[in-house]
């Protein structure tokens, strides 16, 4: 196996390396490191994150760096703050052992003062993230013309994040001469036109295939409802109860409201976000790097330069609007040789997007359904019991209670006294979930073969239909209805918040709609107890007959108003709408702690997994 001596390094930095524990160079940095001492050339390197490419390209700049000389020799640019702080900690714990060397970062969000006077110093390498740079530039207070090496780590991410003019400008004012050192985990165009426009004939490196993922990473999918988008990530976190994951989202409106769902639901999560200072991110993120927080629910770019490497679930709530992005978001997990599962949650509708995904990252998803209620409360059983194994018993202290404890359950057998004290625990788990209804989008749990099912339409309205209640209403287009003023409508009777709303058929008298089924007695009773009037014209709704098509075999779904049996029949979907509203109120093993902490006289560790 090869070692770090084998690839060139001196002693010194061998020995920082030994203190940080590497023992053998990952492989970009076994490319990486003997293609930059020993050559000049301009390099671009195809490497995801977590694969050890501040060392790949931090290491042999240390090597070469000459200490005597006080002028900034390599300028490493970063996306983000946070990232280019973690590079300049790596560097600093790299060259731990170099007397006399200097690294520093420069970013925004911080006093411009306190770095110009770090930079009047003279330090050999800077960390930086391009706006901040670029100031320093303007400010006449960096220097860069003497600069040997120029890095752009994470290059996509930059151009990602609208950082092209400031790059320009930076490589404007670097030496012709400099060798440039371009990293990026995925090479769309903009990055091959900075690649082409500022590099000289670079040499190729990389680690995996080109925007391939990491190979420890598997993927999966989950097909549910969008109403149960929400709920479906809630049973990620409660079936994995050792979960430790970033939740992904596309807004940071969406970032927020989700993080405030999971928070009042009583799960341990928190946001993190653009719209937050700088002093809150911090905090966060430290908070999650240290395992206080259990669930990170973050924007693609508030969460770059996060540097965590056990994540155990990257979970995308919605997928991202480009494809790229799903290669960086899984690669936070599977990171440092460790196994990680990326996990989609998607509609029906959406299926068609991972096909994209899949020739990005060479890799299938795996269609996943979402755990039952049963699964759930088995790996939570299983995890309660095996922290009931582990505990350690504080005999002193408990020892003058015992008496009146066993005289209390004097009678009760072994297996008695454990079915009750595992119910103490457990009853209110295991009641919400008995009635919990399977989320499953019905579409996915038809056939396995989602190929034949990604995209269709008319599947998809199939699956709808069998969701929906269709209803007749007096009111059609002699009275001036189209189906935009029919939704207005049924919106203005506040039935229920993102209500779906099917088929519409406007007649000449009157007219047909479909609603979620689950809703089926709150719009009837929505419309009669506002009172609803069109122009003028009062207005009535009953649940009328399903419309027969070829395709359903006529089946009867809803049954009409006057078919008393239909009505019964449909008791139960009743219930299962009452049952959702938990789903969104629960709180789980949160609601239960302090009986817990009664039950089993012990801190538990994992209420850290959900706020009280
Ligand atoms: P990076 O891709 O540079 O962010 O590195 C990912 C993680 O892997 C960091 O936590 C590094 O400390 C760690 N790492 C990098 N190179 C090695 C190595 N050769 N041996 C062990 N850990 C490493």
């Amino acid at each position: 196996m090869t070692t770090f001596k084998d690839l060139g390094l001196n002693e010194n930095i061998i020995k920082a390396l030994t203190d940080l524990g590497y023992e053998n160079p990952t492989e970009i940095q076994e490319k990486a490191i003997p293609q930059v001492l020993a050559s000049k050339a301009d390099l671009k390197a195809f490497a995801q994150t977590g694969t050890g490419k501040t060392a790949a390209f931090g290491l042999p700049i240390l090597e070469q760096i000459d200490i005597n000389n006080r002028d900034t020799q390599a300028i490493i640019l970063s996306p983000t703050r946070e990232l280019a702080l973690q590079i300049a900690k790596n560097i600093e714990e790299f060259s731990k052992y170099m007397k006399g060397f200097s690294v520093a970062a420069v970013y925004g969000g911080a006093s411009i003062e306190e770095q110009i006077r770090k930079l009047k110093k003279g330090v050999h390498v800077i960390v930086g993230t391009p706006g901040r740079t670029v100031d320093l530039i303007n400010r006449k207070q960096l220097k860069l013309e003497n600069v040997n090496w120029l890095i752009l780590d994470e290059a996509d991410e930059m151009l990602n994040m609208g950082f092209k003019d400031e790059l320009d400008k930076i490589l404007a004012v670097t030496p012709k001469e400099k060798q440039t050192l371009l990293f990026s985990a995925t090479f769309p165009r903009e990055v091959e036109s900075i690649a082409k426009n500022y590099m000289h004939k670079p040499v190729e490196i990389s680690a995996g295939e080109k925007n391939k993922g990491s190979d420890q990473v598997s993927h999966q999918y989950y097909v549910v409802s969008e109403r149960n988008r929400y709920n479906a990530l809630k049973r990620i976190a409660d079936v994995n109860p050792d979960i430790y994951s970033i939740i992904f989202c596309r807004t940071r409106r969406e970032t927020q409201e989700v993080a405030d769902k999971l928070i009042k639901d009583g799960y341990n999560a928190d946001a993190l976000h653009g719209d937050l200072s700088q002093a809150q991110r911090d905090s966060v993120m430290e908070k999650f790097r240290n395992k206080t927080l259990q669930i990170l629910v973050a924007t693609d770019v508030a969460a770059r330069g996060l540097d965590v490497n056990d994540l155990t679930h990257v979970i995308n709530h919605k997928l991202p609007d480009q494809i790229e992005s799903y290669t960086h978001r899984s690669g936070r997990t599977g990171r440092a040789g460790k196994v990680g599962i990326s996990i989609a949650i998607v509609t029906a509708r959406e299926k068609g997007k991972l096909r994209p995904i899949e020739r990005l990252i060479g890799k299938q998803f795996v269609s996943t359904p979402v755990p039952t209620g049963k699964e759930i409360c088995q790996n939570q059983l299983l995890k309660l019991i095996d922290k009931v194994h582990d505990i350690k018993v504080n005999d002193i202290e408990i020892n003058d209670f015992l008496p009146s404890i066993y005289e209390k359950l004097e009678g009760l057998d072994r297996e008695e006294l454990i079915k009750r004290f595992v119910s103490l625990e457990f009853n209110t788990f295991l009641t919400y979930y008995q009635n919990a209804p399977d989320l499953n989008d019905s579409d996915q749990m038809r056939g396995s073969d989602r190929n034949s099912s990604r995209d269709s339409d008319t599947r998809g309205k199939r699956r709808d239909d069998e969701n929906m209640s269709r209803f007749f209403i007096n009111i059609g287009r002699k009275d001036n209805l189209n189906p935009a003023r029919l939704i207005g409508l049924i919106n203005d009777q506040k039935i229920a918040k993102n209500i779906e709303i099917g088929q519409i058929e406007i007649l000449d008298t009157f007219s047909f709609f479909e609603l979620d089924k689950n809703y089926q007695d709150e719009t009837i009773a929505s419309f009669k107890e506002n009172g609803a009037d069109f122009e003028g014209r009062n207005v009535n709704v009953e649940i009328t007959e399903k419309k027969r098509t070829g395709r359903s075999g006529g089946r009867r779904d809803g049954g009409s108003s006057s078919e008393r049996g239909g009505d019964r029949a449909k008791s139960g979907d009743r219930k299962r709408s009452r049952d959702r509203k938990p789903e969104g109120d629960f709180s789980g093993f949160g609601r239960k702690r302090p009986d817990t902490k009664s039950a089993f006289g012990t801190t538990d560790k994992s209420s850290k997994r959900r706020k009280r």
